[in-house]
């Protein structure tokens, strides 16, 4: 019996390549090329099995020129570039994954966020463009991060790793979420609506799902609510922040500083975010240890062996909502 086709997007761990191949028939993107969608669409045109990542639109267009299509894996635990009711229209499951990446992830939020506040990369660049003539009382003075009041805007799996980590700065902890987190109180957390998480948190983690209702949920009304000097890390997703209004927020306050992982429209930068030096860029490196990646890229090749096995998925996205369509 021929084996089912598999066609990952992105050059991938070769162990994770050898995995897959043991049940499917593997087409892979060894150059790590960049795909238009009509290639896209045209490379998984005969394909049983998709696994992406983060940056790969999986629509409605490429969902019809896909009809053998009978599961989507993504190597992310953010699933906003998948049409999930699409997929479950279309009787697909689709798989993330949580959890294996959510500590250096929120290491990552940390590094962001005492960079932004103590403005590393602004001193270095100036250190490096030979400005340091001598020691003075007022260069580059920051914000203090200890003491301080941490405001997390979605507190689920990385924001609660991203607040357990402020306890040793001796932080007053806040957040926001459309619910109360079950772990508020072993957190000590404050649970606060937007406006007062902005108007009264020194620093700003943004750690949510992008979607339609969080699109541009931080715009210009909102960064001009922040306190004066306050500092905002986004390492949840582009689009969630308007970037343009951010790079004005940090020309003409109230902003003291920002720090950013992920991008409206990345890769490529608003370039008003360039030009402002108060602002420290990554390029979405949130997960990016060795053991974090492999361990986000076995869990996507586990779901799609597991699928081949009739073996229940390890970490569904859209469970059930395909249970509740069988049902009906
Ligand atoms: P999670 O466990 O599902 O947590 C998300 C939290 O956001 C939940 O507590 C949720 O609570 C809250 N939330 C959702 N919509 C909200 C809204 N409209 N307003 C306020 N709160 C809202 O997810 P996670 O594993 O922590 O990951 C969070 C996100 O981080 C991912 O979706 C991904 O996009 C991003 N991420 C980025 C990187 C990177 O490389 N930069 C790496 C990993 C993850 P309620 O449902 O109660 O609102």
């Amino acid at each position: 019996m021929s084996k089912p086709r598999l066609l990952i997007t992105r050059r991938v761990f070769p162990e994770v390549v050898d995995a897959l191949r043991a049940v499917y028939e593997v087409r892979t993107n060894d150059d790590d090329a960049f795909w238009t969608p009509e290639q896209t669409r045209e490379k998984a045109a005969d394909c049983d099995a998709l696994y992406v990542v983060a940056t790969d639109r999986v629509d409605a267009a490429l969902l019809a020129a896909c009809p053998n299509l009978k599961i989507v894996a993504t190597g992310s635990v953010g699933y906003n570039q998948i049409d999930v009711a699409a997929c479950t229209a279309r009787g697909i499951p689709v798989t993330n994954t949580p959890d294996v990446l959510t500590e250096a992830t929120a290491d990552m939020a940390w590094a962001l966020l005492m960079a932004t506040a103590r403005r590393v990369t602004e001193s270095e660049r100036w250190l490096r463009e030979g400005k340091w003539g001598r020691w003075a009382w007022d260069q580059f003075l920051g914000a203090d991060v200890h003491g301080a009041t941490l405001g997390i805007v979605g507190m689920g799996r990385i924001g609660s790793a991203v607040a357990r980590r402020a306890s040793g700065f001796s932080m007053r902890l806040q957040y926001t979420n459309r619910s109360p987190a079950p772990n508020e109180a072993e957190l000590g957390a404050l649970r606060v609506d937007l406006d007062t998480l902005l108007a009264t948190s020194d620093h700003v983690v943004l750690v949510l799902p992008y979607s339609p209702q969080t699109q541009h949920m931080i715009g210009a009304a909102q960064l001009a609510r922040m306190k004066p000097g306050a500092t905002l890390v986004n390492i949840a997703r582009g689009g969630i922040v308007d970037d343009a209004a951010l790079a004005r927020a940090l020309r003409d306050g109230p902003l003291a500083a920002a720090g950013l992982d992920v991008f409206e429209g990345e890769p490529v930068v608003n370039p008003a975010l360039l030009e402002v030096p108060n602002v420290v860029l990554t390029p979405h490196i949130g997960s990016a240890t060795r053991s974090s990646r492999l361990a986000m890229a076995m869990l996507a090749a586990r779901n799609l062996l597991a699928f081949a096995a009739g073996e229940p998925l390890h970490t569904p996205v859209n469970g059930d909502a395909l249970r509740a369509r069988g049902a009906s």
